[in-house]
């Protein structure tokens, strides 16, 4: 799953103690490990071997340069939402070969810079954007290759903010609407139309809504090509799940067994399989250090007040996500051996985990049974990695968390914590 462990009562990140980090970085801080970074990678790229996809990780699940740039030597490409992503990617080392860009609301100055950097695919949401795409390639005298992004509509079965693949949502174009599409586009000089990508949600936990939706893809596909399109790479997208509770998720060789199969034939005559996953690659490896402040006891309600919330980490709040909690000191009796909602040790107290935030949603977990704790205990929040510090925000002027990057018994501050001065850098 990682390589965070309990050794001998404390918790590391591979060998460097969690405590450690702390004691010398602050509180709250991300850390990551970069083996389970290189791990998962590796792990999806072989279950996928025999479709050779190409793998781009989703910057907007953690867009830190260092974890960018270790999985660009990894050999992953990069999919971007938007022109910062496209830079981020782009300062990290990735070649334009290797990204795809999607989003509803591409501006003009960001499709340029996507043009200009000569990008593997602009995946396209809508008539007007890709009207609007063709019309700067022509401009430019440039050419560029996009993919439709269909909205298969089937359900992932996962919370409506991340569902992205239903006939409700904003993504994409319905199946019906594909053909006209391809009628009225795919013959373009200068933006290619020649793919079609999908992302149905995230995180998807069962396989089925991946075969369907990649099942109408391709008969889409069979029907644009006996229309003499153009149809050369379908991407996927992303949403593989992780393991927030331990063995939750289904591995990528599971969902590669889902999958793969499906698309074989279609390889074999030329189709190229692009990945879009970002949860499933860092959401495991990194964990959020944050420490207890108080203890508050107000009637039979316990809060642990820590100097993380909201800010740090908006998924508890914001989509009603677990992240399992715990101390990284815990008592011999506490040490976890599964991470679950409902751990069964004796001796457990109830109690709130929230942040020093002025709002009542500002909390990491509730009626949480947890190891009692005390004030200047280190907890870890775990499986924060992603959508962790690239949805952290600065409410109430927190400046934000420090990155650091594992690598053994090394351990790099990969963004610094952000100071005073920084909160005010930008006004006058
Ligand atoms: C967010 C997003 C992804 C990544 O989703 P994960 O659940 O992190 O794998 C992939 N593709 C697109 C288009 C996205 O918007």
């Amino acid at each position: 799953m990682d390589h965070f462990t309990y050794e001998h009562g404390s918790l590391h990140c591979e060998r460097t103690a969690a405590e450690a980090i702390a004691d010398a970085v602050g509180s709250p801080c991300y850390v990551y490990s970069k083996a389970t970074l290189v791990e998962h990678h590796r792990r999806i790229a072989e279950a996928f071997a025999a479709v050779q996809p190409l793998i781009c990780y989703s910057v907007k699940s953690c867009g830190n340069l260092s974890v960018c740039r270790t999985l660009v030597e990894c050999g992953a490409g990069m999919d971007v939402v938007s022109g910062g992503e496209l830079y981020r990617a782009r300062a990290a080392g990735c070649s334009p070969e290797g990204i795809v860009y999607a989003g509803v609301g591409k501006r003009d100055d960001e499709i340029a810079a996507a043009l200009d950097a000569g990008i593997f695919l602009l995946n396209v949401e809508s008539e007007a954007e890709f009207e609007n795409i063709a019309r700067i390639a022509r401009e430019k005298n440039a050419t560029c290759r996009c993919a439709l992004r269909i909205n298969p509509d089937v359900d992932p079965k996962t919370h409506r903010f991340t569902t992205t693949g239903t006939k409700e949502t904003k993504f994409g174009v319905d199946i019906d609407r594909a053909r006209a599409f391809f009628r009225a586009y795919g013959h373009d000089k200068h933006a290619r139309l020649v793919g079609l990508h999908l992302h149905i949600g995230s995180p998807v936990y069962t396989t089925d809504p991946y075969q369907q939706a990649v099942r109408k893809a391709l008969a889409l596909r069979e029907e644009l090509l006996a229309e003499g399109f153009e149809v050369t790479v379908l991407d996927v997208g992303g949403g593989f799940a992780a393991d927030y509770e331990t063995g939750r998720s289904p591995s990528a060789a599971e969902y590669a067994r889902a999958i793969v199969p499906i698309l074989e034939p279609a390889v074999r005559a030329g189709l190229k399989i692009v990945l879009e996953p970002g949860r499933s690659i860092v959401a495991n490896a990194g964990i959020l250090l944050t420490r207890v402040q108080y203890v508050k006891r107000s009637g039979d309600k316990t809060f642990a007040i820590c100097d993380a919330g909201m800010n740090a980490l908006l998924r508890p709040s914001h989509y009603d996500a677990f992240h399992f909690i715990w101390p990284t000191h815990p008592d011999a009796a506490f040490v976890p051996q599964t991470r679950t909602k409902e751990p069964t040790m004796q001796g457990l107290v109830q109690m709130d985990v929230v942040g020093p935030l002025c709002e009542t949603g500002d909390y990491l977990a509730l009626d949480r049974a947890m190891p009692p704790v005390e004030r200047g205990d280190l907890l870890a929040v775990f499986t924060a990695g992603a959508y962790g510090m690239s949805m952290a925000s600065r409410y109430n002027s927190s400046p934000l968390p420090a990155e650091v990057l594992v690598d053994g018994e090394r351990f790099t501050v990969v963004r610094r914590r952000e100071t005073y001065e920084d909160l005010v850098a930008h006004e006058r």
